[in-house]
């Protein structure tokens, strides 16, 4: 008897293909069966796809760990370099960070450049400009490979411009102009993203293991640096990995401005006794300088505290105690699985995160929030550059897309990128056997 076959036409399975490639990048790797179950296609379709990916090397299977249990270890699958590359830069008052990674989670080459004091906008995009060119040199990137950049900046950004909320932060940049020039220079889609919600979703990448939770955490990142920032990643039913949470019009987060006290001094935003005038850095040396106490420099901050300076104590112990209340508040309102605390404050150990736990330990419903300290590191903000290329597929596309030619040394542009051509894959990763 013949074998009916449905007729299975080329958007359908395009569209089947997206689906398995959008797992493959936010999870990292995949096996065959975490890739039905998360699309909800048959096993002989998936196989299929994957087949196919992995004739045009856009797919292939990872080195098997060494098994501490008898039976062998389903085997999982990542994309690889073919599949596309992405550009992750983190723009720090004080530094600019490049990364190109690839679409697996894998980071070619990295690259830190420090920025010299007052520099001018022109000098710091100059910087920026070369960084990438170099990092992408470092990792032998083909620039018909890269699929997106996202830009980390360490200020509050309007979520509709592009531009900075603080002017005394970077000043004369503008992380839309950086975005339009990274975006025009390599032809690719380019977004600026605030780097507390990069923070959130790097983490998120690193507290997710391969075959760990499909949905995804939900996870507050708080950076403690100059100022107070917040970002949320939260995990959904259905879908790989977590999330950024911006809110009804891209604000949320915005932790620092929560009222502390509200007869305290004024705040840059126009309200008065805000949360990072206490808790960020900035505000700790204003109110010691207040006090007649000048310390020029968050190191010299912790070093003081360190030393144990009554002063320098008692400020830093008012300013952790208000942030671990607002936490305990936020631990109530949003029931995360883990806050992470990130930037430089971290440093304070002990002095920070034992009145956070105390107040979380406290919070009266549901399993006791855990609290840990960044596993990033200075990192996190850069990480999650590159995981935003790679869990907001929808905005940076990737060589799955493109349409399967008769010669699959010769892949035509797909229409929604006419001015890039697509390559077969020049450099086929040597550590990791194609299927
Ligand atoms: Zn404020």
């Amino acid at each position: 008897m013949q074998r009916r076959v449905q007729p299975t036409s080329e958007a359908v399975r395009a569209a089947n293909r997206a689906r398995v490639v959008d797992i493959l990048r936010r999870s990292g790797s995949a096996t065959r069966a975490e890739l039905v179950s998360g699309t909800g296609l048959s096993r002989a379709t998936v196989s299929s796809l994957i087949g196919e990916l992995a004739d045009r090397g856009l797919v292939s299977e990872l080195p098997q760990p060494a098994a501490d249990a008898p039976g062998r270890p389903p085997t999982r699958l990542a994309l690889n370099r073919a599949a596309g590359l992405a550009i992750a830069v983190d723009v720090g008052v004080r530094h600019v960070a490049v990364a190109v990674g690839d679409l697996s989670r894998s980071v070619l080459a990295e690259r830190w450049v420090s920025l010299p004091q007052g520099h001018s906008a022109e000098r710091g995009t100059h910087i920026v400009m070369r960084s990438i060119e170099t990092t992408l040199a470092e990792a032998e990137a083909d620039r018909d490979q890269i699929v997106g950049a996202a830009i980390s900046i360490a200020a509050p950004i309007a979520p509709d411009s592009g531009r900075f909320l603080v002017p005394g932060v970077l000043p004369g940049w503008n992380g839309s102009e950086l975005a339009e020039l990274i975006g025009r220079t390599w032809g690719i889609p380019a977004a600026v993203e605030n780097d507390a919600n990069l923070g959130a979703l790097g983490e998120s990448v690193v507290a997710a293991p391969p075959g760990g939770d499909p949905h995804g955490q939900d996870l507050l990142y708080v950076k403690l640096a100059s100022r107070v920032g917040l970002g949320i990643a939260f995990g959904s039913r259905g879908a790989f990995g977590s999330r950024i949470h911006r809110g009804h019009d891209g604000y949320a987060g915005e932790l620092g401005h929560v009222t502390a006290d509200p007869d305290g001094p004024a705040c840059w935003c126009g309200r008065r006794g805000c949360l990072e005038l206490y808790a960020g850095a900035e505000g700790m040396l204003a109110r010691l300088a207040a006090r007649g106490i000048r310390i020029d420099d968050v190191n010299e901050l912790i070093r003081r505290a360190e030393a144990g300076d009554a002063d320098v104590l008692a400020v830093i112990g008012d300013g952790t105690r208000r942030l671990a209340r607002s936490l305990g508040a936020l631990a109530l309102v949003l029931n995360p699985s883990v806050i992470i605390l990130g930037g430089e404050l971290t440093a304070l150990g002990p002095l920070l995160l034992d009145p956070v736990h105390a107040e979380l330990a406290a919070v009266p419903f549901g399993a006791p929030v855990a609290v840990r300290t960044s596993t990033l590191g200075p990192r996190a903000s850069l990480m999650g550059a590159l995981a935003l290329v790679l869990s907001e597929s929808s905005r940076f596309t990737d060589q799955s897309s493109a349409p399967v030619a008769a010669n699959p040394g010769r892949v035509t542009a797909p229409a929604a990128a006419p001015s890039r051509s697509l390559k077969s894959p020049s450099h086929p990763s040597p550590s990791r056997p194609s299927l």
